[in-house]
């Protein structure tokens, strides 16, 4: 129940071609949020069964404040487009590299397969048979390696970083921290882990909700249960 620092390599999970996502370190879990929704009656812990009982109810009736006790802090490497998208979740604190200090480093994301537009759902993209692969992937590779080249000769030519920067494409990868509390955690990986968020991004959900799940097993079950009762 007390903080747990976890910053070993166990804790890194590489997604896509060159991110991850890595756990930094970790405050609170299951326990925090039992004994945070009891103190209002000056009790802890009733054992397993009534704790997970506890939580499946807070969970039920948005009772939700007793989880953002606990609280992730992960380290994020992820393409530029997702990164846009992830920090729309704006209940979590950010901390990303600069390209203003640092020159970028030539590390892409470079798709294994494109998928084409979905017709029925106008942001989607499905697997698609027709596709010229090869033509896709070429012209893809063109755009990318011509847009660090004239990055790269803008520096050389004495541009300052901040404004050669501007050439560079989505598909740039990008690092970040990321703090955030169990509450918004659930309402992220909901929300990303889902069907109709990018399939790039949720990779990435799906690995942190791996995280989540390991280290709040509890709550996430009893999360689990409750969307597939809403979904039935
Ligand atoms: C599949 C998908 C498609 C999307 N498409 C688009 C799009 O086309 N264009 C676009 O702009 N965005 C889009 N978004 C982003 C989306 O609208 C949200 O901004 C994003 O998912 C963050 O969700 P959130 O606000 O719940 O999270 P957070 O910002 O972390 O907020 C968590 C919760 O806190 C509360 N909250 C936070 N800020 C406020 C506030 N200012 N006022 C009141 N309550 C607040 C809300 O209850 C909110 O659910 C898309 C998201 C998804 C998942």
């Amino acid at each position: 129940m007390a903080g747990t620092a976890a910053r070993s390599d166990q804790d890194l999970c590489k997604v896509l071609d060159n991110g991850f996502v890595k756990l930094v370190d970790f405050l609170g879990g299951d326990g925090r949020a039992v004994e945070s929704a009891r103190v209002s009656f000056g009790s802890v812990s009733k054992g397993e069964a009534q704790d997970r009982k506890l939580i499946a109810y807070l969970l039920e009736h948005g009772h939700l404040s007793p989880f953002e006790h606990s609280v992730f802090q992960f380290h994020i490497k992820c393409p530029i487009f997702v990164a846009r998208q992830w920090m729309r979740h704006r209940i979590a604190s950010y901390n990303e590299i600069s390209a203003r200090y640092t020159e970028v480093h030539d590390e892409f994301y470079f798709p294994s397969e494109f998928r084409g537009q979905d017709r029925s759902n106008r942001q989607g993209s499905l697997p698609s048979a027709g596709l010229d692969q090869e033509r896709m992937k070429a012209v893809y590779d063109r755009a990318i390696k011509a847009a660090y080249s004239a990055y790269k000769e803008l520096l050389d030519a004495g541009a300052a970083r901040e404004m050669a920067r501007m050439v560079l494409p989505v598909a740039q990868y990008t690092q970040f921290y990321w703090s955030i509390n169990a509450r918004s955690l659930l309402n992220f990986i909901n929300l990303r882990a889902d069907s109709h968020a990018q399939w790039e991004i949720r990779r990435y959900a799906e690995a942190i909700q791996d995280v989540f799940s390991a280290k709040m097993p509890w709550t996430w079950e009893a999360w689990k249960g409750l969307n597939e009762k809403k979904a039935s």
